[in-house]
């Protein structure tokens, strides 16, 4: 990449989405949408989300969730025995 002249400015890669009808244009924070195709919003109604790594994915979550789950499991038939 070469952008040695924009360079003190930060780009960021997310994605625009329009607040007026949620919808979502990917694309760089320095490259905001004209207008909206879907309501013919002005591009000032836009809102820049930035991309979130990893840390967004719950994947890790759901399997916490399987294991309590189990557990949930064992106390009731626990209770069943009585
Ligand atoms: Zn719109």
């Amino acid at each position: 990449m070469s952008l040695s002249k924009a360079r003190d400015v930060e780009v960021l890669e997310g994605e625009w989405e329009c607040m007026d009808c949620g919808y979502i244009e990917e694309g760089p924070s320095n490259r905001r949408p004209k207008r909206c195709p879907e309501c013919n919003a002005p591009g000032s109604v836009f809102e820049f989300f930035e991309y979130e790594d990893e840390d967004w994915n719950d994947d890790d979550d759901f399997e916490e969730y399987e294991d309590f789950d189990d557990d949930f499991d064992d106390d009731y038939d626990y209770d069943d025995d009585e």
